[in-house]
């Protein structure tokens, strides 16, 4: 994801992408420094932001009345999905998490239009120009 992209999601949902925990819970989740998320931002393409946005509105929404903090892990596009690794959800919220990983598979993850999953080497969700482009490089 570009950086103004990748920073405004961190600025926008710091609980959920960049705070440290006052009291760590390595019983259920990665200790904070080695959460990939840090290190390696968001491993998606841009098209993805408002779907990742949304779900953040969403999953805050819920801590406010009453579920848990979400803390993401680990965000990335894997055969063609985005995966959204996180701990402390409650069942409501890994049906939000759910929900975004599913709609992912039909939006393009360059341009954020309606696309579908492609193949050349990797599986990929891309609208039918951004297929194009995939297939001529
Ligand atoms: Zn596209």
């Amino acid at each position: 994801m570009s950086p103004g992209l990748d920073a405004m999601l961190r600025a926008n949902y710091p609980l959920i992408f960049t705070v440290k925990r006052a009291a760590p819970r390595d019983d259920f989740c990665i200790p904070d420094s080695q959460r990939p998320i840090h290190a390696r931002g968001f491993e998606c393409g841009d098209g993805w932001f408002d779907l990742i946005d949304a779900l953040c509105v969403q999953l805050q929404a819920a801590t406010k009345n009453g579920a848990p903090q979400v803390v993401a892990t680990q965000v990335k596009e894997k055969f063609g999905r985005l995966r959204f690794y996180s701990c402390g959800q409650n069942d409501e919220q890994e049906g939000m998490i759910e929900l975004a990983e599913a709609i992912s598979a039909r939006l393009c993850e360059v341009c954020g239009n309606r696309g579908r999953i492609v193949e050349d080497r990797w599986l990929r969700t891309r609208c039918p120009e951004h297929a194009q482009s995939l297939f001529r490089s």
